[in-house]
């Protein structure tokens, strides 16, 4: 086994060496533009975008390959989506509805639209992280045109029911977004089965390179109407101008290819090897606690606050794994996550939470050896924490209080 061990694969995961052979021959001898339509070098690019553009329609079951919209990332397709059909659906209304845990790229990117003139609905989420499909329903006015919900969440894993969102605003009338950044290849997703009218995924979520995506437009029940962000040669049916990134679309659709196949196989290995972590963890220490569904989440994520433990500080003593705090760093500050936070977690628990974002390459070897070094740091830096032995002298008092008392009846 090699250190240092990488479980952040919710930040960004490693390439697949079959992802990076298909795309070496288009970073040398192919490197035609898509575009130039009157020699073979351009043919050659275009035959192996169209493939990609297939490969990555079929992992999501769209409807054509027409409908696949090749982006710089999801960070690009939530604005492209967002954006473009606020524009678009002016004369319908202009209120959005999303959740408070979204990603940055869907928040921010209300936050901007806020500012000129829309309204956005920020539903709420319980414990778990999970929505409430009453509230969606009151949500939705008529001048509603637009709702954006993630599919499952980059810090706690949490999934939503997509297929009854979905049921839910073509009920209404509605268009659905879903940033399915997190769960493009590592959970099924139909967007006819679910509804969905837009999806943002991004290729190096999902062991593709960085800086290519896609955000799946329907054409059809209904057809998505769209106002492009960037304008320029028409490329991706206008909505998109810019020439293509052929080696990054290849990658990005042999990993599509790879993850039709291999999903189902992958994410048993992924969610016993997150059993194995967890109960590492929960039967050698005390005061920890798991955040986000105890069910309904990614087979890859582990979200656990450590109480009594700065969870920066444990990072840092932990420079052989690599794993995200609850603490997003936001400039000079550390900022306490938002997505914490909205479970309703006091600011100090979530400083001590840590995220694990299990991949394809990680063994068990390698989750053994991050208990073991977990136990270790944790066991260390509690030792320092007189509220920590406080924690202790008061539980074990505690508990000699309840025997005595147990004696006495
Ligand atoms: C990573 C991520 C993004 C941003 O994707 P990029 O391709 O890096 O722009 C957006 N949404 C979610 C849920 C993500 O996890």
């Amino acid at each position: 086994m090699k250190t240092p061990v990488y479980l952040d694969n919710h930040a960004s995961t490693p390439l697949d060496p079959r992802a990076l052979e298909a795309m070496l021959p288009y970073l040398t001898d192919k490197f035609g533009n898509a575009a130039s339509r009157n020699h073979c070098f351009g043919w050659e690019a275009e035959a192996a975008v169209d493939e990609a553009r297939e490969q990555v329609a079929r992992l999501i079951h769209a409807a054509s390959p027409k409908e696949i919209v090749f982006t710089s990332g999801a960070t690009e397709s939530d604005n492209l989506a967002i954006k473009g059909v606020v524009e678009s659906y002016k004369e319908k209304g202009n209120h959005i509805v999303t959740c408070v845990t979204e990603h940055r790229a869907v928040l921010d990117t209300c936050k901007a639209l806020a500012r000129s003139g829309c309204a956005v609905t920020y539903l709420r989420v319980n414990r778990y992280g999970s929505l409430d499909l009453d509230r969606l329903r009151e949500a939705i006015t008529k001048q509603t045109v637009l709702i954006t919900l993630m599919a499952a969440n980059n810090e706690i894993g949490t999934i939503h029911p997509l297929k009854e969102i979905g049921r839910e605003t073509k009920a209404r009338g509605v268009l659905f977004h879903c940033d399915a950044a997190q769960a493009v290849g590592k959970i099924p997703i139909d967007v006819e089965e679910m509804g969905i009218d837009l999806l943002s995924i991004s290729a190096h979520k999902m062991y593709g390179p960085k800086g290519i995506g896609a955000l799946y437009v329907r054409a059809k029940n209904p057809k998505v109407r769209l106002s492009p962000m960037i304008d320029g040669g028409g490329h991706e049916r206008g909505l998109r101008s810019g020439t293509l990134n052929v080696p990054g679309i290849v990658g990005f659709g042999k990993a599509c290819e790879i993850a039709c196949r291999e999903m189902s196989g992958e994410a048993q290995r992924m969610a016993e090897l997150r059993e194995r972590l967890k109960d590492g963890l929960l039967s050698r220490l005390d005061e920890v606690s798991v955040n986000g569904h105890p069910t309904e989440r990614l087979p890859g994520n582990l979200n656990i606050s450590f109480a009594y433990v700065e969870g920066e500080s444990l990072l840092m003593a932990l420079k052989d794994i690599a794993l995200s705090s609850g603490s997003a760093c936001t400039s000079a500050s550390l900022e306490p996550s938002h997505v914490l936070r909205a479970l309703g977690m006091e600011d100090n628990l979530v400083h001590s939470s840590i995220r694990f974002g299990l991949g394809r390459f990680n063994g068990a070897e390698e989750i053994d050896y991050v208990v073991d070094r977990l136990v270790q740091e944790i066991t260390r830096l509690r030792s320092l924490s007189p509220l920590y032995e406080a924690r202790r002298r008061e539980g074990r008092q505690g508990a000699e209080r309840a025997l005595k008392a147990e004696h006495i009846s």
